[in-house]
């Protein structure tokens, strides 16, 4: 497979790196992006952008139509840990039209020294039921998740800080302070954030990687709990590399 053309399904700084990788090494690649962020990061090589379902077709056929249509070798599934319905309908996609698969999948925070003092949960409404007790919890799970937190009571009343990259898409009650930024972010400025904003409660999801851990050395440091929303299961029977350099070995 080490001709063929190469589809990366992004959305991440890992699925970016890969990019630039094949490229710089001759490599004819494609970026799909979902097309959800208002100014991305754009990755080096042709890039498409939205959704592959159609008026006419679902995600997975059109994926799958896709591919075969382009002639792809190889798909790399580079999105983010969270994005598990793009990573379900690749893992269908690829072996529908006979198209390898790999993950680029940053590594996750279970290994983190801290890890075993983080109250571990399973999905978001989960989170905001372990975070009812807070007073003034600072939320870093995406605009995606503010929903599933305001539909639990006592919510809209907490001094919540929020952090996203895009506005959410629902009006947020007067008393929650909107932080809109893009990471990575520092220690310094973590600390300083949490302490000024008198949190009491950290909740994160468990995005892995480096660019947004600072806030979980700050929290512990702070004396702050930390709330972690684990990872959805990945598609089984996919090969699953957590760097560019192995996925680049792999592809050879
Ligand atoms: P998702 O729930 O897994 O996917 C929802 C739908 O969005 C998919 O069914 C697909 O539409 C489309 N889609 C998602 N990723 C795509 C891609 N790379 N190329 C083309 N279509 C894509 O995804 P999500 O959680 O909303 O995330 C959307 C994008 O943001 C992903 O690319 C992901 O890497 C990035 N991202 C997500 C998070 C997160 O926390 N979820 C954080 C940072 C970045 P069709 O069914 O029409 O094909």
């Amino acid at each position: 497979m080490d001709d063929d053309p190469v589809l990366i399904l992004g959305g991440t700084a890992e699925a970016l790196a890969l990019a630039a990788a094949l490229v710089g090494a001759g490599r004819a690649v494609t970026s799909s992006l979902a097309g959800r962020v208002r100014d991305p990061a754009m990755p080096v090589g042709a890039v498409r952008v939205g959704g592959f379902s159609t008026s006419r077709t679902d995600g997975v056929t059109g994926l799958a139509d896709y591919l075969v249509e382009h002639r792809f070798g190889v798909v790399v599934d580079a999105t983010h840990p969270f994005a598990a319905t793009i990573s379900a309908h690749a893992a269908a996609a690829a072996a529908r039209a006979g198209v390898p698969l790999v993950r680029l999948v940053r590594p996750g925070w279970r290994d983190h020294p801290d890890a075993d003092r983080w109250t571990w949960v399973d999905s978001t409404a989960a989170a905001a039921l372990a975070g009812a007790a807070s007073r003034r919890p600072f939320l870093t799970t995406g605009r995606q998740s503010l929903e599933a937190f305001l539909r639990r009571a006592g919510w809209a009343d907490k001094e919540v800080t929020v952090r996203v990259v895009d506005p959410p898409e629902i009006p947020l009650p007067a008393r929650w302070r909107l932080i809109r930024s893009r990471g990575p972010y520092g220690y310094d400025d973590e600390r300083e954030l949490m302490d000024a904003a008198g949190t009491d409660l950290l909740v994160t999801k468990d995005s892995g990687g480096s660019h947004t851990a600072a806030k979980l050395a700050a929290a512990r440091d702070l004396g702050v709990p930390v709330l972690v929303i684990a990872r959805p299961p990945s598609p089984t029977g996919v090969p699953a590399y957590a760097t560019t350099a192995e996925v680049l070995a792999a592809l050879a």
